[in-house]
């Protein structure tokens, strides 16, 4: 099944390139605040699916192209990172640290933006922003001190998740914490729609060129250990979003840009570039040179 949020806040079901509107079956106010529906629909679903699929099918067929789709899960209670998890982004950061020797950090949640909100550049003169194509995992289960082997039972479902990031020696969560620099969507495809998500393979170009491909079988720390071990440290909720990972091919973003990521079995979503009059300060006022290792 395919949950997206449209349109305000209103829960539907992806079919084909049609949006059915479910919000009552999912019981949510979609002017609630804090929007945190959908977490709830996430750790009730087992009780709801069946709700979905009659509603889906007495609900008229919105397309897809006159909704507008927006991040799927808001108000998470967090977005776990992993940093440097395939060998290939490792190499051309001449990177000394990697996500199985580091473990995880956090990107702020108000940085989550959606499919039809543009990413902000931040005023920063003299430091790259970069595009990082990525899995999101959308954790279905409270769980603490998950084992690997249990792991893929706290997957509700995979997203598209682009990790915006400026590059430099600044704190990593400010560099990544900008609004709108954690674009996730189009939709969640729910676990069972992911034939093998020990393959499971995600593109990214900028402007219609490709720039980064890998699958999940190139990663360094694998989908049920980066659960076993976000869980040793933290308690893992229903709708906590997990990033993981970017792999080779990283690159400055500009004003006019835009940037499409594709995630196999679960959709595509593509997103405009603007500058922004936000972010100047002193923090960002020394000029980072970004430099690829040498291949
Ligand atoms: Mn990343």
């Amino acid at each position: 099944m395919k949950i997206a949020r449209f349109n305000g806040g209103r829960i539907g079901i992806v079919v084909g390139d049609t949006i059915r509107d479910v919000t009552a079956a999912a019981g949510i106010d979609p002017a609630e605040w804090p929007p945190i529906g959908p977490v709830r629909l996430i750790a009730n679903f087992a009780t709801l699916r069946d709700k979905f699929s009659t509603a889906a099918q007495a609900a008229p067929a919105i397309l897809l192209d006159e909704a507008r789709l927006e991040t799927p899960v808001p108000w998470p209670n967090k977005v776990i990172a992993y940093p440097t998890n395939y060998r290939d982004h490792a190499a051309e950061m001449a990177s000394t640290t990697r996500a199985d020797l580091q473990g995880y950090f956090l990107k702020a949640n108000s940085s989550l933006s959606g499919p039809n909100d543009a990413i902000e550049l931040p005023d920063v003169p003299g430091s790259e922003v970069h595009h990082e194509c990525e899995i999101a995992l959308v954790i279905g289960r409270e769980g603490r001190q998950i084992p690997a082997e249990r792991a893929m039972d706290y997957v509700f479902g995979y997203s598209c998740l682009l990790d915006i990031t400026i590059r430099g020696k600044e704190e990593r969560v400010m560099r990544k914490s900008f609004d709108t620099f954690t674009p996730v969507g189009p939709w969640i495809a729910t676990a069972d729609e992911i034939p093998d998500p020990t393959d499971l393979r995600m593109r990214l170009w900028v402007n219609g060129q490709k720039r980064q491909e890998a699958t999940t079988k190139d990663l360094i720390v694998d989908i049920a250990q980066m659960i076993a071990l976000a869980s040793s440290a933290s308690t893992l909720y229903p709708g906590d979003l997990v990033a993981t990972g970017t792999p080779a091919g990283v690159g400055p973003i500009r004003d006019g840009d835009r940037v499409t990521i594709e995630v196999d079995h679960v959709g595509r979503m593509s997103v405009p570039v603007v500058g922004s009059k936000h972010g100047s300060s002193a923090v960002f006022s020394t000029p980072y040179e970004f430099k690829r290792a040498p291949a």
